[in-house]
């Protein structure tokens, strides 16, 4: 076989903790005083804090910032947090609204750059090589993931095939007749993919490599798609407001977690109550600075997204950034039944178990004076049956919810992020 480039940034990807730490302790006094210099938002809000951007140290000193939400995207909205002039502003996305917030992020030439080297390492650390054919299959527009895998294809050296979201047919047709080797999707499209590839009786050899993400997803389902597709699945990771897909890193070869690039950006794990720094290992939801955006770095920003630290080591695959768990779910996305709290992800680990099962669910919701009840649709095959469902869902959640099996294409497809949880108010 030909020489594999695996790295596309060896020094960086590869650095000691050493380095990759006391680099992230000058980009971080740097940022502080570039956004108090450059915001007037953040310029009171840490005024009010009683932060001085001139004394603050660096990581130990981090706990003093305050913390930025959603809330205060909303409360800026369109452009109050962004640190340059709109001259300046080359290209802007917006977040794809799963939880009704608009966040803006305006981008640079130089954030557009960073957005492209991040991704770029992630297309070379799943064995992407250049003028290999990628098919981009999230919609481009908006949301940042068909735009921030085309900046990541470009720079990597990748033959872009932007198909943008939809039309299954002929991402299909076209996988086949420019033999595609790398397919970067949101995760839930695979099921979609995979049913239509079974409907035109249609195989893809020459596919090798799936970039998914923008979703919570078990590894069960990770192990399924991989094993029907024939292919090396991984799942990737960003949000807008770290500046889009792949900015904060993607699972290497060795699958042992979520390489974070921590030259560009500073994690903290955190109590999702108290906010109080976790130790490694314990899950909590990710609190991330930006350390090299120029339009709008978010400094201790609080995502909503649970995982945990899994290794500061050096990892076998030779990197030296640290890995973090899947994403476990949002605290937002928290389901609370009958006293017992739960993630949509644990009914899709359930759910899975079921041979016979699909991958399309729902949890709906139902609220009646106060109380909540759940029922959860499933497609299967014939032969699995509601009360396997319920079995497995009370084994598993220590309830039972109403389970209900479907045939199979019965639920809404749709082309961007899957909708899981559906919550109705009866009266
Ligand atoms: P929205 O908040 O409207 O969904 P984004 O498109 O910015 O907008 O989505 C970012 C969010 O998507 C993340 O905060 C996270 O909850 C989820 N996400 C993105 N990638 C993954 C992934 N690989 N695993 C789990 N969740 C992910
Ligand atoms: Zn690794």
């Amino acid at each position: 076989m030909d020489h594999q480039e695996i790295y596309f940034n060896q020094d960086l990807e590869t650095m000691s903790q050493d380095e990759i730490i006391s680099r992230q302790n000058e980009k971080l006094k740097e940022k502080v005083r570039y956004v108090v210099a450059n915001n007037a938002y953040m310029r009171e809000l840490y005024a009010k804090a009683g932060v001085d951007a001139n004394d603050f140290r660096g990581i130990e000193d981090l706990d003093k910032l305050p913390i930025l939400a959603k809330a205060n995207f909303r409360e800026t909205y369109p452009l109050g947090l962004c640190c340059v002039p709109k001259s300046e502003i080359r290209e802007m996305h917006m977040s794809s609204g799963s939880t009704g917030t608009p966040v803006v992020m305006p981008y640079t030439v130089a954030d557009l750059d960073q957005w492209a080297e991040c991704m770029a390492r992630c297309l070379r650390m799943s064995g992407a090589q250049p003028g290999d054919p990628m098919q981009i299959m999230p919609s481009f527009g908006l949301f940042n993931g068909g735009f921030g895998m085309y900046h990541g294809a470009r720079k990597a050296g990748l033959f872009v095939i932007p198909t943008g979201s939809g039309n299954t047919e002929r991402q299909i047709r076209l996988a086949r007749d420019f033999n595609t080797r790398v397919f970067g999707a949101v995760i839930s499209y695979t099921g979609r993919l995979i049913e239509v590839m079974e409907k035109m009786n249609v195989e893809l050899p020459s596919l090798r490599i799936g970039i998914f993400g923008a979703e919570s997803v078990t590894h069960a389902m990770m192990e399924k798609i991989s094993a029907r597709l024939g292919i090396e699945v991984y799942n990737i990771y960003g949000m807008t407001e770290t500046g889009g897909v792949g900015t904060l890193g993607m699972d290497c070869q060795d699958h042992s977690g979520i390489h974070v690039w921590e030259d560009h950006y500073y994690l903290e794990v955190v109590d999702p109550v108290t906010k109080k720094l976790l130790p490694d290992g314990e899950v909590g939801e990710l609190v991330v600075t930006s350390l090299t955006r120029e339009a709008l770095p978010v400094i201790r920003f609080k995502t909503g997204d649970l995982t945990r630290i899994v290794s500061r080591e050096k990892c076998a695959c030779g990197r030296t950034h640290v890995k973090i768990d899947h994403i476990s779910g949002r605290t937002d996305d928290m389901l609370i039944i009958k006293g017992v709290n739960f993630f949509p992800a644990q009914v899709e680990q359930a759910l899975l178990e079921i041979p016979g099962v699909h991958s399309e669910y729902q949890i709906i919701m139902e609220e009646k004076d106060g109380v909540n009840d759940i029922r959860v649709l499933v497609e299967a095959e014939e032969g699995v049956t509601g009360y396997t469902v319920e079995k497995r869902l009370k084994e598993r959640l220590g309830f039972s919810p109403k389970g209900e099996v479907l045939p199979i294409g019965t639920l809404p497809r749709v082309d961007g992020k899957a909708v899981r949880v559906v919550r109705k108010k009866l009266d």
